[in-house]
Formats: structure tokens, sequence, C-alpha cells
């Protein structure tokens, strides 16, 4: 069975077929780095790695590029925020995020083009799309992309050509608007006194400016995909859900309109979102985690990548102190399992019934699983088959034959969520993976009490423990927020002389 991946283009399951035999070209929106990037955008680059990763294992050459979004509204307004300038203030961003990848063993994009440094493809592109006449001027001295002018907008995000009609009136000039907004939008922002005073500000033959976001993504994937392989239309675009519309309309609008193909992906891949304890993430529920947090927090990078394979990428996934236990646990009986067959590997000659039924059946059902649209959680559980029946096998005394460890090898090697080697301590041939504190923004709680009474007087007194503990470090404004937060849910919080608290119902 060849791979098969889910199209967001047409809403179905596709054999995948690349434009050039056995190559394949990747561009995966990379990072904002006006902040450090969440775990829920981690949950996108582990589900692009995996895919990354079962491609290559499938045999196939994979040119992978993943930019960096270094100028944009928010690095714009970050910047100004903290009086630097725009590559001083995204630099420490982009090497966290590099940090972070590392951590959770994604494997490097071949390519990590910053907007920046592409300013001159972006004006070129600018300047074709106004010579073919789907761009214009604007009065503010903006360039805007006609919708109007290019018919199949719309087709990714599904939007009704009749509703278009009625909001292509206006235009937009932020980077981010939504679907009930679909307008022009821009391409090039005339330059601000904000832009300049942080150096976000180039020439350009149509006026001084800086490019928008969505013309980022297009002008440095064509501009690298058209160096390494002489192409202009990618295989695979991938990203999370979110940016379906409008940044994957945009960039389809202006790329086509650009080269004249028909397609500027040929498949396009979505991630779905990432919640904390049932919860979306944001800011304003104080619950943004990222891998600093978790990395703090004592969590193992193989439990985290384990825990995400173990929802299928078109599923929301809820990150809850309890299934990072059992993620913990799972990747610890895998490693347990690994370190015994290495053992066993050493000593060769043993009756070898058995292992090469196991050997073969792994391989298929993890073919199987990926190949079904990366059906992680479908590897994920052949894997735990192979161990169960592993061990099986190994307390019968059958040594595995030399070489055979490569099923076990090739499928690790693809999903990669083993316990890090160095934390495993063998203790007379018990393999013990140290127990990760969760505290931390993990432990975050909601904002709002639980529906169930008896769970209510719990909330109430986990989050005085967290004031109590915002105290001890001395942050006295999420101490104060945490009591408002109480007050505005019925409950009162008072500090007794001898350091106790009490926490009670109005
Ligand atoms: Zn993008």
């Amino acid at each position: 069975m060849p791979l098969r991946l889910y199209n967001t283009l047409h809403r179905q399951v596709e054999d995948f077929v690349p434009l050039q035999s056995g190559r394949v070209a990747m561009y995966t929106c990379g990072p904002t780095v006006y902040n450090f990037a969440h775990i829920g955008n981690f949950r996108t680059f582990l589900f692009e790695d995996l895919l990354r990763r079962w491609l290559e294992a499938s045999g196939f050459e994979v040119f992978h590029i993943m930019n960096l979004t270094d100028v944009d509204d928010k690095t714009i307004r970050g910047a100004l925020a903290a009086g630097q300038p725009l590559t001083t203030y995204t630099e420490p961003f982009a090497r966290a995020f590099f940090e972070d990848c590392n951590w959770l063993r994604i494997r490097p994009a071949h390519e990590y083009p910053r907007a920046t440094r592409f300013i001159a493809p972006m004006v070129a592109l600018i300047q074709s799309l106004l010579d073919k006449g789907v761009a214009y001027r604007g009065d503010d001295g903006s360039v805007y992309f006609s919708i109007a002018r290019f018919p199949a907008y719309g087709r990714l995000s599904q939007l009704d050509r009749r509703e278009l009609k009625a909001g292509a009136s206006g235009r937009v000039s932020a980077d981010e608007y939504d679907k009930e907004n679909a307008q022009d939008f821009v391409l090039w922002k005339a330059s601000r006194e904000e832009d300049e005073k942080v150096g976000a500000a180039w020439d350009a033959p149509f006026g001084r400016g800086r490019p928008g976001w969505h013309i980022e993504c297009s002008a440095m994937a064509l501009d690298l995909i058209g160096k390494r392989y002489g192409t202009n239309v990618l295989d695979i675009h991938a990203g999370g859900v979110d940016l379906i519309f409008p940044h994957h309309e945009d960039e389809i609008a202006q790329s086509c309109a650009h080269t004249g193909q028909e397609m500027f992906a040929r498949y396009w891949v979505h991630g779905e979102f990432l919640n904390i304890r049932g919860a979306k993430m944001s800011k304003r529920y104080g619950n943004v985690t990222t891998p600093r947090d978790l990395r703090e927090d004592g969590v193992d990078p193989g439990a985290i990548r384990l825990l995400v394979y173990q929802t299928h990428y078109r599923q929301k996934l809820d990150l809850t102190d309890e299934a990072l236990v059992a993620a913990r646990e799972g990747s610890r009986r895998l490693g347990e399992f690994d370190a015994r067959l290495r053992k066993t590997d050493r000593r060769t000659g043993g009756p070898a019934a058995g292992w090469e039924a196991w050997g073969q059946k792994l391989e298929s059902a993890i073919a199987d699983a990926l190949n079904d649209d990366l059906n992680a959680p479908k590897a994920m559980a052949a894997l735990f088959d192979a161990v169960r029946e592993g061990n099986r096998l190994l307390d019968e005394g059958g040594q595995p034959p030399e070489g055979l460890r490569s099923a076990w090898s090739r499928a690790i090697g693809v999903l990669d969520v083993l316990p890090e080697p160095q934390k495993i301590v063998s203790l007379s041939g018990t393999v013990i993976a140290p127990t990760p504190i969760l505290s931390g923004k993990l432990s975050v709680r909601l904002p709002t009490p639980p529906d169930n009474p008896e769970e209510q007087d719990t909330w109430a007194r986990g989050w005085a423990h967290e004031r109590k503990a915002a105290k001890g470090r001395k942050d006295y404004k999420e101490a104060d927020r945490i009591r408002d937060l109480l007050k505005a849910a019925g409950w009162e919080i008072r500090d007794n002389k001898d350091g106790s608290v009490e926490v009670r119902r109005i």
C-alpha cells in the first residue's frame, strides 16, 4: 500500500504521488519568533517530523524547508515594546526554537529561511503581481492583492464565491484576520515611523515598506525549490489548522497568480490543536505551556513524542498530567525492552524460532499504520504489541538472531519515543527511568470552577496553593490575580498571622 494522506485541498485521503519521482519538496510554516513557541506549535512540528521521517524511511529524498517569521505585526510590536532593533529582539527566540527542536528530537529542516534575509525575492514576487494586474497600490501606499482578479481564491478554505463578492469590497492590512473578513490582503506595507524605528523597512520600486506575513512563505518557498529542484510547485505544504485561512489561502493566491500553475502545493496537510486539560491554550487562561516548562518539570522528550503520537494528527489532543504520566510509563516500557534486546543481541546462536515472524509483523504493522494517513496511534500500538510478544520470546529463552533487531530499530528510528538514554539507570537487570515532577505551568488550574460541586472546593484550595507559591517567589501581581479570580468565582481568601491560608465561600 502506498502512502496516503488527507489533502485539505480536496477534503479527502489521497495516494501520495510527488511531482518528481522519488523526490519530495516539503514546506512547513515555522514559528513567528516574537516569543517562545508553545507545546501546541510543537505538536504541529512533531507531526511534521513524523511525516518527514516516514517519507525518508519509505525511500523518498525529502527537501524540507521551514521558515522563521522574523518580521510581521507581532515581531515589530514586540521589538517596539522592548525598545530593541527587530533582529536583536527576534534572535534569542530563534535560538530558543532550535534548542527546543533539538530537545524534542525534531530532525532539522534542510533550509530555515528567515523572512528578513529574503526581501529581494519578495519584492520581485510583488512586482510580478503588480505587472500582471492582480495587485495594486492602495492610496495608503501599501500594495494589496486583488482577490477578485484571482478566480480560484477561496478554494482551500472553501469560501463561497457569493459570500466573497459581498466581502471583497474592502481590504485588510493586518497579518491576521478571519474568514468573515475575506478581502484584499496586504502584500507590502508602506513604512511607518514605528517600522523605521526597529529597522523593519526596506526600499522597493513600489515604495519603502516591509512584507506582509503571507508573501514571506510564497517567496521563500518558490525561491528555494526553484534553486534546488528547478520547480515552482511544492509536493507537501503543512501547518496547523489555524493557518488554512487566511495564511495558506493567501499563499496559494500569490504563488499561483505569479507562476501560472494551478497549484502551489499538491498536498496540503494540516495538524489539529492541542488543549491543556480540556481548555484551549491561551494567555487569558494562563495555561500557555512551552517545551521549556516541561523540560524544567523533568518531563522526558521521548514521553512527549509518545504522547503526541498516541493521538492522530487530525484529532484534537488533550495534554494532562495523567496523560504525561501514562506516556512516561509507556516510554519507560519501550526503553526497558530496547535495553533487553540490545543485551541479548550480543549473545547469538540460541533458538531463533518466532523472531522472524515477530520482525515481519512489526515491520508491516508500522508500514500499514503510517501509510494510512500517518496513523501514529496505530503504529504506537504495533510497537507495544511487539514489546509484549518480544518479551515473551525472550522469557522463553529464544535469542533473536543477529540483525533481527533491525525491524525494531527502524520503527524506533521513525517514532523516536524511547526515554533519554542517560536517564535510564540499570539496577541488576531492571531499567528504571527517573520520576518527573509534574509541577510548573502544567499544574496551572482552569480559571473557572468545575461544574461538579464536590470538585469546587478542591479547585479553590488548588488556587490558594498557587497563590501561596506566587507570594513565595514575590510574584505579587500573580497573587493578586488569583485572589481576584477566586473572588469572581465566589471564594474569599484570607492570610492568617501564623502563615496559614484560609479559603471560604463568600
Ligand atoms: Zn507560512
